[in-house]
């Protein structure tokens, strides 16, 4: 019988995935994933992403036992160890989903070309993304700058319809037992839990990493909070969000999966008292907004260096401040990460992202910019720090959204909007529910005096930015 294998990556799910089912129709399949941290410029995962990925490669390997399917962990340097697995297993092909940073897409293509040269049949498939950065661009051939007229152009498209399962039995389980050979690590022996101290009591209370979850939380959202999204998705003291990008970024749902059931409540399959009634916005809110995760991975394909470098490069020359550059830096950069600034919806949001690794969307972009822009700080600093802690740390949402509220990205946030995180409080959070939730010290002499004066540190930052003045350029 052929050996089929299929590399698993950050599309950790058995339905709606190409490369498995083409390798379960090809022979006998055998799954493997490579824990790559030595490749030429991958990034390591952070502390809440190693947690999340052991959590989802359990249910993935038990997923994958039920169809028959044997998973194999190796880690090591991508390509070489996935050479060496197919030889040993005198493999005929290997099958994967793509992905679309640089250092990855660099493993990957010398693992194609290794397999042409020897004969092996590699095919890699579209999984993870509803448009690959290469199909979109404007009408001289570049990618968008700017989202508007990107989503004007990608949603008017509809996709495939998500595919099913493999049929069971179609792996090698049954003959033979590579787990139990030396092909294979143990996964707890990649330590990717915290042990000392064990940090993770948040994220086991708040998530469960699982493919199952993730269709669950999909159809409590579509059955209800999608119809009010366009207001609630604002409000960090509500549940007006889908709570499903971790499992977007680990696979564990795809984006055609979401777009599929969003259609069919659109359309008015699905729709219940929630309102998604003929009129609401709710749902086409929800669709742009997983436009904006197409639209973050695009710029990160035409710029893989979108972690570090400013996309404006008339960024380069801007005095942000280092965590080095002053005395007060290293303790002001530490009361940002840990929730001690004084202010309260930043302190708020700090600390959810600390406790169980996410930070509602609106708090995100408040604390980055009370970050960049009234403390100063490099925009590097932050998107560090956040891929570090949060769940759904991302290789494109993250550096794209940091450098959006920064003003140095695509389509950004124009120089003059520093957030009022009183102002942002008041109408986001009106009642304080979710600022005291995370800081019931707030009224207190435990709860300290801001670090900085909102408005003069504003007028700073203003001075800055005159000397760089952007402004959104379509093209
Ligand atoms: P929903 O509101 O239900 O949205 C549905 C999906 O759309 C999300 O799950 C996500 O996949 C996508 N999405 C929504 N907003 C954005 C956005 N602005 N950019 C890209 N995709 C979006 N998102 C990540 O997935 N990973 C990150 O590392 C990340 N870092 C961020 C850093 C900053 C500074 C900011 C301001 C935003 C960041 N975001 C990131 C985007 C956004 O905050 C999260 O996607 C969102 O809060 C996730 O909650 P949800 O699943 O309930 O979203």
């Amino acid at each position: 019988m052929n050996v089929s294998v299929v590399w698993f990556r950050d599309d950790l799910r058995v339905a709606d995935n190409p490369a498995l089912l083409a390798a379960a129709a090809d022979g006998g399949a055998v799954a493997l994933y490579v824990l790559d941290e030595v490749s030429d410029g991958i990034r390591p995962l952070g502390g809440a992403a190693k947690w999340w990925l052991h959590h989802a490669l359990k249910d993935l390997r038990s997923e994958l036992n039920a169809l028959g399917i044997p998973l194999l962990l190796c880690r090591g340097p991508g390509t070489k160890v996935t050479q060496e697995l197919l030889t040993t297993l005198g493999a005929t092909s290997i099958y994967w989903n793509r992905r679309y940073g640089g250092p990855e897409r660099a493993v990957d293509g010398a693992l194609k070309e290794w397999a042409q040269e020897t004969g092996l049949h590699a095919e890699s498939f579209q999984a993870s993304l509803l448009h690959e950065p290469w199909t979109v661009t404007t009408g001289a051939g570049n990618p968008y700058q700017v989202f508007t007229p990107f989503w004007r152009t990608v949603s008017a498209h509809d996709f495939r319809a998500p595919l099913g399962k493999p049929d069971a039995g179609r792996g090698l389980t049954g003959e033979f037992s590579p787990e139990t050979s030396l092909m294979t690590e143990e996964l707890e022996s990649w330590a990717l839990l915290p042990t000392s101290p064990d940090w993770a009591g948040g994220l086991r209370d708040t998530w469960r990493p699982t493919a199952a979850a993730a269709q669950e939380l999909l159809t409590d959202f579509l059955q209800g909070p999608v119809g009010d999204y366009s207001d609630a998705r604002d409000r960090p003291d509500q549940h007006g969000t889908s709570r499903l990008s971790p499992y977007l970024r680990w696979g564990q749902i795809s984006p055609f999966q979401v777009w599929a059931a969003l259609a069919e409540t659109r359309s008015g399959g699905t729709a219940t008292a929630g309102g998604v009634g003929a009129g609401s916005p709710g749902p086409s809110v929800f669709a742009s907004e997983l436009g904006w995760r197409e639209f973050c991975w695009h710029q990160l394909f035409h710029h893989p260096d979108l972690a570090t470098v400013n996309l404006r490069s008339q960024f380069d020359t801007f005095p942000w401040r280092t965590a080095e550059d002053d005395e007060l830096a290293p303790e002001q950069l530490a009361a940002w990460q840990h929730g001690r600034t004084g202010i309260p919806l930043v302190d708020a949001g700090q600390r959810e992202l600390w406790h169980i690794g996410t930070m509602h969307n609106r708090v995100r972009m408040v604390a980055a910019s009370f970050l960049i822009k009234n403390l100063g700080f490099d925009w590097r600093l932050g998107e560090q720090w956040f891929w570090d802690t949060l769940v759904d740390a991302d290789a494109a949402s993250n550096p794209a959204n940091w450098q959006w509220v920064a003003g140095s990205g695509a389509d950004a946030a124009p120089y003059f909007r520093i957030f009022n995180p009183v102002t942002q409080a008041k109408k986001f959070d009106p009642m304080g529910r979710y600022v005291t939730a995370w800081v019931p010290e707030l009224a207190t002499e435990q709860y300290p005096e801001p670090l900085v004066d909102l408005q003069q540190s504003r007028r700073n930052a203003l001075a800055d930015y005159a000397s760089i003045k952007t402004v959104s350029t379509e093209v």
